[in-house]
């Protein structure tokens, strides 16, 4: 019998794993927030994946964070300003020698995480992968991708990638996690914030190519500086040819704003900058941009952290 996958956060990405690793019949179970949200759960009889236009149901069994079984392979699939709360909640039932997946975007809180459990192998991911919700318990898979996972402190990767193949998630063990991670920190900060100031889709930054190469240059030096250099090299380039490809498509911090939702900039935009002050650096569009998010999100009565 392998071992079980806890979930801990049935969203987009929460629920895009444990519908996939449970049509595998690999052992999976959710924590959900509380008794609340158990019982909403258990109304609804499980989650559904939506994929191809198809709806699957799937009776995943679920449970809060006071269960008591051990547990001994976490994936961490909520926001990136809640993962360390999550985690607090189940901190005390990790088994010895257990692994914690963690799927948050941007930087900070998967340092955050491993420092609060650092008896537990920490595993971080970048996905390329897209789910949104469309209902309580009900995800749509929207863009099919790529999940990158690594280990900062240990380059082996572990034997239950396996059940990655087996569930279909297309994954690839990655010795450079942190450079895949930067690239993609600098990748949104050149184009999330601007879409929501400017109110347009990922494709309207054509318009705005001189406040876009500003920023790559500044994010270049940034990436340089914190010892990514591999994750800066050819950045202006990258970034032009993903606002071409993505054209059509809103950024993920459009639609949360869009959506009044709280977005994750405090661990994208933010992060960034705290970087650069850290390493003395005069990055000034980098900081004015920040201020100018913060500003925007404080006029629609949206978190600004
Ligand atoms: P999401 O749909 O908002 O799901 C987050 C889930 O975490 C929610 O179900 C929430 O519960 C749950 N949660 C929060 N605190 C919890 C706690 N203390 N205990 C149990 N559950 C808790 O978010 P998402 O879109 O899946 O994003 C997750 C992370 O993946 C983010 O960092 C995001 O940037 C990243 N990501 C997402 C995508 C995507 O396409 N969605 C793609 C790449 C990366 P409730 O339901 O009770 O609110």
């Amino acid at each position: 019998m392998s071992t079980t996958w806890h979930v801990l956060g049935a969203g987009s990405l929460g629920t895009l794993w444990a519908t996939r690793l449970a049509r595998a019949a690999v052992p999976v179970r959710l924590i959900l927030r509380d008794t609340a949200r158990l019982q909403a759960y258990e109304t609804a009889g499980g989650l559904t994946l939506v994929e191809h236009g198809e709806a699957q149901h799937y009776p995943v069994p679920a449970e809060t964070p006071d269960s008591i079984e051990p547990i001994n392979r976490l994936l961490i699939a909520c926001k990136a300003y809640d993962a360390e709360k999550a985690v607090a909640q189940v901190a005390s039932r990790l088994a010895p020698g257990a692994e914690l997946i963690l799927l948050q975007n941007g930087l900070g809180s998967q340092d955050a995480v491993a420092a609060q459990v650092p008896q537990a192998r920490c595993i971080y991911a970048s996905s390329t992968e897209g789910a949104f919700r469309d209902g309580d318990w009900r995800v749509v898979f929207a863009g099919h991708g790529f999940t990158w996972l690594g280990d900062v402190g240990h380059p082996v990767a572990p034997i239950w990638l396996e059940d990655l193949s087996a569930a279909g998630i297309p994954h690839e063990w990655s010795t450079d996690i942190l450079t895949r991670l930067w690239r993609k920190l600098a990748l949104n900060c050149a184009i999330n914030p601007l879409t929501v100031l400017h109110d347009c889709r990922n494709g309207g930054l054509q318009e705005h190519h001189c406040e876009v190469a500003t920023l790559c240059g500044e994010l270049t030096e940034l990436l340089e500086r914190c010892g990514q250099p591999a994750a800066a090299e050819n950045l202006q380039q990258e970034v032009e040819r993903v606002i071409h490809a993505t054209a059509a498509n809103y950024s993920s911090m459009h639609q949360d704003v869009n959506n009044r939702r709280r977005t994750e900039i405090s661990y994208l935009l933010g992060y960034a900058c705290k970087a650069s002050d850290r390493h003395k650096l005069n990055l000034p569009h980098l900081n004015q941009l920040q201020q100018r998010l913060v500003t925007h999100l404080k006029r629609l009565g949206l978190p600004s952290d």
